[in-house]
């Protein structure tokens, strides 16, 4: 009922209309979506002219009435005294009169004159007690759809794609490679220090470092340079030579690994052209273990060692600090893109983080000039980065313990496919009154 008025646009979207599903699963992530989609709730009403709220209220039934003006002028100075900034505003301002219990918000933080259980609300914190009524409405519904949940699940047609619903990615297709062959080897390490996010960058240099990367690794890198247009030959190239600085021979290499990035090229198996990995799929799922560079550093790095590697990026105290704020909120994405905005000295990045590929084509705008600079404090435009590599040579061929898994067994292909598959074509679930709809 709540969206018939504050209908999502491009900029604030809600992700309520396509992606409940994970969100059912636990206690914890209901509280954590509800919070979520008032938080966004909060904002889209603080942008409305009055006129449309009076709309949305009359459209969604919500009749609060305004004290009469004789009440009005009674209480004159209690209202004036009670809520800060309100002795200017205090005639062109309607006062409702609800129970106290509807406006826990602003009664908690002492903004309103309570009198006889009841608050006195100024229109314009009217928000709070509308917001009241939607995380009501919300819960509700989410409660409803929660108890039809093991209903669904046991339809086999759903088990796929609900299971990996949770990190679905409907933002631009970077498996598209379009920028084949605009970039070549020699760059990558010039690359990776300007315009790669931070758990690209380790990534990077994890394997220049030690001439190998475990699986998970190997994935997250391969597609992510997949995505910036490595050809499959370059790809072969790059991993075959670095590789042979440790102690991986060609031969070896042929056999154990050469398999899986044709693989992600769609040239092996069911000749699925892999997608890299998004934000979201990267922070929630395969967990790095011990002797793993995959994963986002914000997620999952320790927050001492994450201070140490952001210091090491040159990032000042304040700016460390407002990084890791984002990371105990566990607003990762955010935390990266204020690093992001850091590392490239402007205010504002003007987009929305959801993709390393993103990233790294919103770096390479700005470095060359680009419409998203928004403001270079050096006052100099740095231009994309080209710069000539010259390859380490190895100083301490370090192999992981990972022999045995060189090449992707069956089942982790299976299920790589499987999840393709599902999302390939941009497919969403919705649910709409206990049904579930395919879109
Ligand atoms: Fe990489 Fe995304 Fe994490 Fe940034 S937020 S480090 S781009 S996974």
């Amino acid at each position: 009922m709540f969206s018939v008025l504050m209908e999502p646009d491009k900029s604030v979207s809600s992700s309520i209309r396509s992606t409940p599903y994970p969100v059912l699963r636990s206690e914890n992530l209901r509280r954590w979506f509800l919070q979520q989609e008032a938080d966004l709730f909060r904002y889209r009403f603080s942008q409305q002219l009055s006129g449309s709220v009076r709309k949305f209220l009359d459209l969604n039934d919500l009749h609060y009435t305004s004290i009469l003006p004789n009440e009005k002028v009674e209480l004159k100075t209690q209202l004036i005294n009670s809520t800060f900034g309100m002795k200017e505003l205090f005639d062109t301002q309607d006062f409702y009169k609800v129970p106290f219990t509807d406006a826990l918000d602003l009664v908690r933080g002492r903004k309103i004159f309570l009198r006889h259980g009841l608050a006195y609300i100024p229109h314009n914190d009217l928000v709070s007690i509308v917001l009241n009524d939607f995380r009501t409405s919300l819960s509700r519904a989410l409660a409803v759809t929660a108890r039809g949940l093991p209903v669904i699940q046991e339809d086999e047609r759903l088990q796929p794609l609900l299971k990996h619903l949770s990190y679905a990615y409907i933002g631009q297709d970077y498996s598209v490679q379009k920028n084949v062959g605009n970039i070549s080897l020699d760059q990558l390490d010039s690359l990776a220090t300007r315009s790669f996010p931070l758990c690209m960058r380790s990534l990077h240099y994890a394997l220049r470092d030690q001439h190998h990367l475990r699986h998970g690794g190997r994935l997250q890198y391969g597609l992510f340079l997949k995505g910036l247009g490595l050809s499959l030959e370059q790809a072969l190239t790059f991993w075959r030579t670095e590789f042979a600085r440790g102690s991986i021979d060609p031969e070896k290499f042929e056999k154990g690994y050469a398999y899986n990035i044709r693989h992600a090229y769609g040239k092996e198996g069911k000749r699925t052209d892999y997608t890299p990995y998004s934000c979201m799929k990267i922070i929630q799922t395969n967990t790095p273990g011990p002797g793993d560079h995959h994963g986002c550093p914000f997620r999952h790095t320790d927050a001492d060692l994450l201070r140490q590697r952001l210091q090491s990026h040159r990032l000042s105290s304040s700016e460390i600090n407002q990084v890791m704020e984002y990371v105990k909120g566990m607003h990762y994405q955010l935390a990266c893109q204020k690093y992001f905005e850091f590392t490239h000295k402007v205010e504002d990045g003007a987009f929305g983080l959801s993709h390393p590929n993103q990233y790294f084509e919103e770096s390479q705008k700005l470095l060359s000039g680009g419409q998203h600079a928004k403001r270079e404090n050096s006052g100099e435009v740095q231009k994309p980065v080209v710069a000539p590599v010259t390859m380490p040579q190895s100083s301490h061929p370090a192999q992981s313990s990972e022999s045995q898994s060189t090449q992707l067994s069956a089942s982790q292909v299976e299920e790589q496919e499987l999840l393709e598959e599902c999302f390939a074509n941009g497919v969403v679930l919705r649910f709409v009154k206990g049904t579930v709809e395919l879109g």
